[in-house]
């Protein structure tokens, strides 16, 4: 390495409380259900860091946060290892970011395709964020026979009590032909309408309201006592398949067909593009209608269709490579109520 590669020290300073920092508001996020900063502040810090180690690589370990997907074990749950590895989303926050990113994830399908190895042209699938908790839920012959929190993406806590009080997450999937065992990944959340009334119970009964939608989901789900857990109106949506055994189809919404059949949760709003053009449509009317919506969404996930293409392209240590959230920008309104509550 040459010496103008070396970070300057003022540099090293910053990355090292940047990593700091952002172990520090994960715990408080995932663990204690509990954000320190907003989401945005959030984003802000961690896209920075990715910042100082495009520029300076070697400063990448593999415990850095930009390798790991964020999320821990608590000691209240036990621990699970999940049978295939869950992943975050590549975030990006601008229109000309995620222009870059389609324009490269299809330059590199395109090269596979000249292997023969995917479809050509492409269909982008194209859903809500939903601003929840990843869940990871496994079937054995259609039973449910456990649910996880996501954790590290390895190992998550085992909260199969708390999720069998979720009244949309079937016991017993329907149909015959069932896979011998499947992972399906969803999130679970708190409906809009839910959340304020939520707040309004927490605030009566002397407790601390929830910043958030997301938080008062993952604290609802993440109680010690299930009993607790079923007080709360917690709901799920599926979004994707983990393991599976026993049966293939060929891609996420053919996926999607099929776990609605067998009586999953799915998405009413996810559609399937094959132009950049109707992708941005899609963005600019969720956009404006954001809040009219069942739950919160934090953005806008576009994910390659074609399952052999998006076994092609692959994963990094973090993320899949076929699939990107677009972040809205953090809306105006919040900030003035952050305001007003700090200055009252
Ligand atoms: P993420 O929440 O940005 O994206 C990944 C997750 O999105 C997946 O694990 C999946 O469960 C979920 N998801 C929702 N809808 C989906 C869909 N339709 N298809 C596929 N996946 C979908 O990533 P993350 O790593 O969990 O968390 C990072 C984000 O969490 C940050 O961008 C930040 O906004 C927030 N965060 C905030 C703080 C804080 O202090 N405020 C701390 C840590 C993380």
């Amino acid at each position: 390495m040459s010496k103008a590669d070396t970070p300057s020290e003022p540099l090293r300073a910053e990355y090292d409380s940047l990593v700091e920092s952002v172990r520090r508001y994960r715990f408080a996020y995932y663990n204690e259900d509990a954000p320190l900063i907003s989401d945005a502040e959030f984003d802000q810090l961690f896209r920075r860091l990715e910042e100082i180690e495009a520029l300076h690589p070697e400063l990448v370990s593999n415990d850095s946060p930009t390798q790991e997907v964020g999320g821990e074990i608590s000691a209240v749950f036990s621990p699970v290892q999940h049978l295939s590895q869950m992943y975050s989303l590549e975030d990006v926050f601008s229109l000309d970011e995620l222009e870059a990113w389609v324009l490269k994830a299809q330059l590199s399908a395109e090269k596979l395709a000249g292997q023969r190895l995917v479809e050509s042209p492409l269909r982008w699938l194209t859903e809500l964020k939903i601003d929840g908790l990843a869940v990871n839920l496994l079937y054995r012959k259609g039973t449910l026979v456990r649910a996880a929190t996501r954790g590290d993406g390895i190992t998550g806590e085992d909260i199969t009590h708390n999720v069998l009080t979720i009244k949309e997450i079937p016991r017993q999937l329907k149909g015959e032909n069932l896979p011998e065992e499947v992972e399906i990944r969803g999130e679970v959340f708190i409906a809009s309408k839910d959340f304020a009334e939520l707040n309004e119970q927490m605030v009566a009964a002397g407790r601390a309201p929830f910043a958030n939608p997301r938080n008062s989901a993952a604290g609802s789900l993440r109680q010690k006592d299930p009993a607790e857990t079923a007080k709360r109106p917690l709901s799920m949506l599926v979004h994707g398949i983990g393991a599976r055994q026993g049966f293939e189809v060929g891609g996420q919404s053919e996926s999607y067909a099929l776990l609605k059949e067998w009586g999953l949760p799915t998405s009413p709003y996810f559609k399937v593009f094959s132009g950049y053009s109707e992708i941005l449509d899609f963005i600019a009317h969720y956009g404006e209608h954001r809040h009219d919506l069942l739950h919160e969404i934090d953005g806008i996930v576009v994910k390659i269709d074609d399952f052999a293409t998006q076994r092609a392209l692959g994963y990094t240590s973090r993320v899949p490579r076929w699939a990107v959230a677009y972040k809205y920008p953090p809306e105006e309104v919040n900030t003035k109520l952050l305001d007003i509550q700090v200055n009252v």
